[in-house]
C-alpha cells in the first residue's frame, strides 16, 4: 500500500499545479470563463485537482475544431490509423501502472480488479485498430440494369459521454471504434472522475493523433455535457450513463437531430435453478455484485434463486459475503473499496432502510464502517420480492437482492418484471431449460452457466430502459458511420 501511495503521489503531483485542463484543437486550455470545480478522493475526501469548468463556449471550440480535423482523418489511409491506435495502445501499456494507480484514487475502486482495466483498454484500441482498414467496405449487390455498390463512411464530429464507475476502459470503449471508422471526437468524461480521461488523451496526441482529432473538454452534465448534445456541428452522441440521463440527452438532441446511442443502467437477474452446479454459480454471482464496488452496470444485482435450495444458497452466499475484504483501494487485498462520492454513498445506503420498511431481511451487511471515506459494507437483502424497491431499483453499490422462486415459468417472469433489460445470467445443468429461458429472458446480453465474460466480436448492449445501440465488432461502425448506395447503370 505505501509503495503504491507513493507511486501515485509522483503521478499526480503536476495536476496540483496545472490543473485537469481541457484539449482542444491539440492545445491544453482551461475554461474561457475561467472556472473550476474540484475533483475529490472518495478514500478519505483529499483534494486531487481543480478541473476545468467548461461551459457551450468552450463546447463550441472544441466541436469546430473536431469539425475542422474531420476531412483530413476521414480521407487517412485505413492502415495509418490502425497504426495510430495501435501506438495508442502502446502508450497505454507503457502506463499501465499509473492509470490503475490514479483510477483507483479518482474512484475508489480496488486496485486487484483496475490493474486490469489499463491493459483491457489497450485492446479495445487493438481491436478496432485492426479492423480500421475494412471499415468502409460494402457489398456489391447487382442487378439486372445496375452495377449496386454500397460503401460506409465515417458519420464526421461526434460527441462522446462517459460515466464514472470504470471511467478509464468505458472511454476508449467508444473513443477507440469511433477513431477507427474515421470520425473525430469530442469527448466530455463525467465530473466525479476526471484523471484518467486527461491521461488517455495525453496518450494519443504522443502517439502522433493529429490535432483536433480527440478533445476533451471537462465540465458538469447539466452545463458541458448538454452544450455538447444540442450542438449543431456533432453529428451523434454515444452517451454511457443512467437512464434517465439518456432521455434528457435524447430530448436535447432533438432539435439538431442527434442519432444517439445509449448504454444505460440495469438491475440484472442471475436465475439459479436448483440443478446447477452451485458452487459456480455462488462464486459467480458473488463475482459479478461485490467486484467494482458493484459500480457496474453488468453486475448481477438480483438473485432469482429456486425455492428448493434457496435456504442453503442465501446462507453459504451470506457467510461468504461477511467475508469480503473491504479497505484502501489502493491495497492489493481489497475487494470492495469506498464509493465514489458522498451523494452516491447516500443514496446506497438509503436502500438499507427502505429494505427494512420494505419488509426484506438483511442477512449481511447493511452498514457503512466508521471513519472516513465512502465505505460500505456489502450487502446482501433476502426474503425479498419482485416488487420491493430494492429489486426494483438501480442501487449501483455493493448490495444485492435475493428473491425466490417456484420453477421455470415464474423465474421467466420475475425476470423480466423490471424497467431494464441489459444482462442476465442463468445458472443449470438443463440445456432445454436454457434454451427455453434465454429465449424467453428480455435482456441484451444472456450468459448460461458463466459470469460476464466480454469477447470484442460480440454484441454489447441493451434492452428496455437499459440502452439503444449496440457496441462491439462491426456493430460500432454501424453507429460511427453512414451507409452509402450508389447504383451505376450497365
Ligand atoms: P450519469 O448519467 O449521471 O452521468 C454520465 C455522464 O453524463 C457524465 O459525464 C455526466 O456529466 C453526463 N451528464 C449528466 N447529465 C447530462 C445532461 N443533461 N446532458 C449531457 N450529459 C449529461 O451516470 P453516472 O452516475 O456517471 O454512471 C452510472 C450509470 O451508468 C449507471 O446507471 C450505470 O448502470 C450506467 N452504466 C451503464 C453502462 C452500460 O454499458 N450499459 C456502463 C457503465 C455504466
Amino acid at each position: 500500500l505505501d509503495t503504491n501511495l507513493a507511486s501515485l503521489r509522483g503521478h499526480l503531483i503536476r495536476f496540483a499545479d496545472t490543473g485537469i485542463l481541457n484539449q482542444i484543437n491539440g492545445r491544453p486550455v482551461p475554461a474561457q470563463s475561467g472556472d473550476w470545480f474540484d475533483t475529490h478522493s472518495p478514500v478519505d475526501e483529499t483534494h486531487i485537482a481543480r478541473v476545468a469548468r467548461s461551459g457551450p463556449a468552450d463546447i463550441d471550440a472544441a466541436a469546430r475544431a473536431a469539425a475542422d480535423a474531420f476531412p483530413a482523418w476521414r480521407d487517412m489511409d485505413g492502415t495509418a490509423r490502425k497504426k495510430i491506435l495501435h501506438a495508442i495502445a502502446d502508450g497505454i501499456v507503457a502506463r499501465a501502472e499509473e492509470i490503475a494507480l490514479c483510477e483507483c484514487w479518482d474512484t475508489g475502486q480496488a486496485l486487484r480488479f483496475m490493474s486490469k482495466a489499463a491493459l483491457r483498454g489497450a485492446e479495445n484500441f487493438r481491436f478496432f485498430a485492426d479492423r480500421a482498414p475494412a471499415a468502409r467496405d460494402g457489398q456489391m449487390l447487382p442487378s439486372p440494369t445496375l452495377m449496386n455498390v454500397t460503401t460506409r463512411t465515417p458519420l464526421g464530429p461526434v460527441g462522446i459521454i462517459t460515466p464514472w464507475n470504470t471511467p478509464f476502459m468505458l472511454s476508449t470503449w467508444k473513443i477507440a471504434p469511433a477513431l477507427a471508422a474515421g470520425c473525430t471526437i469530442v469527448h466530455k468524461p463525467a465530473e466525479f472522475s476526471p484523471v484518467t480521461a486527461r491521461i488517455l488523451m495525453e496518450i494519443a496526441e504522443d502517439a502522433g493523433l493529429p490535432p483536433g482529432v480527440w478533445n476533451l473538454v471537462n465540465g458538469l452534465g447539466e452545463e458541458a455535457g448538454k452544450a455538447l448534445t444540442e450542438h449543431p456541428a456533432i453529428k451523434a452522441i454515444a452517451f454511457v450513463g443512467e437512464s434517465k440521463t439518456g432521455s434528457m440527452i435524447m430530448k436535447q438532441g432533438a432539435d439538431t437531430l442527434k442519432r444517439v446511442h445509449f448504454e444505460l443502467g440495469g438491475k440484472n437477474p442471475v436465475i439459479v435453478f436448483d440443478d446447477a452446479d452451485l458452487d459456480r454459480a455462488l462464486d459467480a454471482a458473488i463475482f459479478m455484485i461485490y467486484s467494482l464496488n458493484g459500480e457496474r452496470c453488468t453486475s448481477s444485482s438480483r438473485l432469482l434463486v429456486q425455492d428448493s435450495i434457496a435456504a442453503q444458497f442465501e446462507e453459504k452466499l451470506a457467510a461468504r459475503v461477511r467475508n469480503i475484504k473491504v479497505g484502501h483501494p489502493l491495497d492489493p487485498r481489497t475487494e470492495v473499496g469506498p464509493l465514489i462520492h458522498k451523494v452516491h454513498f447516500d443514496k446506497v445506503t438509503s436502500y438499507f432502510d427502505i429494505a427494512r420498511q420494505n419488509g426484506a431481511t438483511i442477512a449481511a451487511g447493511g452498514t457503512a464502517p466508521e471513519g472516513a471515506g465512502h465505505y460500505v459494507n456489502p450487502t446482501l437483502f433476502t426474503h425479498a420480492t419482485n416488487d420491493m424497491t430494492v429489486a426494483q431499483e438501480e442501487i449501483f453499490g455493493p448490495v444485492l437482492t435475493s428473491i425466490r422462486f417456484k420453477d421455470e415459468a415464474e423465474a421467466i417472469k420475475l425476470a423480466n418484471d423490471t424497467q431494464y433489460g441489459l444482462t442476465a445470467y442463468v445458472w443449470t445443468n438443463d440445456i432445454t431449460r436454457a434454451m427455453r429461458t434465454t429465449a424467453a429472458i428480455e435482456a441484451g446480453m444472456i450468459w448460461v452457466n458463466s459470469e460476464n465474460v466480454r469477447h470484442l466480436p460480440t454484441p454489447f448492449g441493451g434492452v428496455k430502459a437499459s440502452g439503444i445501440g449496440r457496441d462491439g465488432g462491426d456493430w460500432s461502425f454501424d453507429f460511427y458511420m453512414e451507409t452509402k448506395h450508389v447504383g451505376f447503370a450497365t
